[in-house]
């Protein structure tokens, strides 16, 4: 059901709030777009400015991986300035109060953490941009390990320990699933009562499913975002509005 206005959409979501007791978040790029980092799809999003560098492109050029970093560092400015806004808050604000075990994001930006949450309980189903890791060994490096290389040799650094290329330690698209996280994922869905979908555009699989299965397995399921999306029909409601304007609310002292 479509809250008619962003009040009633509100109230409905306190109340189910009030009722629940195991609430599992589930978050994409809209909830950071207060923070300053654009999403992926909106107009001026980040898709249609640079068509997507796919993991197997990454492996086999060096001058995608040159590309790639180049563009990572020109992110770097608004990813470093980016604080939580509203929505991260409210969620810390649950996750402090006892409602929320952990929080399921294909959010890369750390805000999450940044908000609040213990590491341990944000699930990043598309992995963490704010380090680098290489895709052989799985060593973790800084980003500015990375860029006194690419600034003292103009190519995107491979491993000292074993040669392979270092990324983000993010998921690209063409790039595995973390294991770990997709089933920590699968069991939070599965046992919460309440799940919330917040600014995802919910397209992009197999992360797209976690609010169907979480719906299929007996939980409300509320989906904001200021936009349709194609599962709005699964839901016990949606609030079609700004989400720090829905989220202000529940931000707790
Ligand atoms: P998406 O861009 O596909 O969808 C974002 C949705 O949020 C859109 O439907 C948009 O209309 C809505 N939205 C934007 N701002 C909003 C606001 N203030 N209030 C309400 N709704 C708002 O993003 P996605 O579904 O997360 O999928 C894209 C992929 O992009 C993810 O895998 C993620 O890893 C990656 N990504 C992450 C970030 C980030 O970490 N902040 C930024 C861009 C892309």
């Amino acid at each position: 059901m479509i809250a008619s206005d962003l009040r009633s959409g509100v109230d409905q979501l306190g109340d189910m709030i009030a009722e629940a007791k195991v609430i599992v978040p589930f978050t994409g790029a809209g909830i950071s777009t207060e923070s300053g980092i654009p999403d992926f799809r909106s107009p001026g999003g980040l898709w249609t400015r640079n068509r997507p560098i796919p993991y197997d492109e990454f492996v086999a050029s060096q001058d995608a991986r040159d590309e790639a970093w180049r563009r990572r560092f020109a992110m770097e400015p608004t990813f470093a300035a980016a604080k939580p806004g509203r929505g991260h808050r409210a969620l810390a604000s649950l996750y402090k109060a006892g409602k929320i075990p952990a929080i399921v994001t294909q959010n890369i930006d750390n805000l999450h953490q940044n908000s609040g949450f213990a590491a341990e309980h944000v699930i990043e189903l598309h992995g963490n941009t704010t380090y680098a890791r290489c895709i052989g060994c799985g060593e973790s490096y800084g980003l500015a390990w990375v860029k006194e290389r690419m600034d003292a040799t103009s190519y995107a650094p491979d491993c000292p320990g074993c040669g392979e290329p270092v990324k983000t330690a993010t998921i690209s698209f063409g790039q595995a699933m973390p294991e770990d996280a997709m089933r920590r994922a699968t069991e939070l869905a599965q046992h919460c009562d309440l799940f919330l979908a917040i600014g995802s555009s919910l397209v992009v699989w197999p992360a797209a499913g976690f609010p169907m299965l979480a719906k299929n397995c007996g939980a409300r399921l509320v989906i904001i975002n200021n936009e349709p999306t194609e599962q709005d029909e699964l839901a016990d409601l949606v609030i079609r509005h700004d989400i720090g304007e829905t989220l202000g609310p529940f931000v707790g002292n």
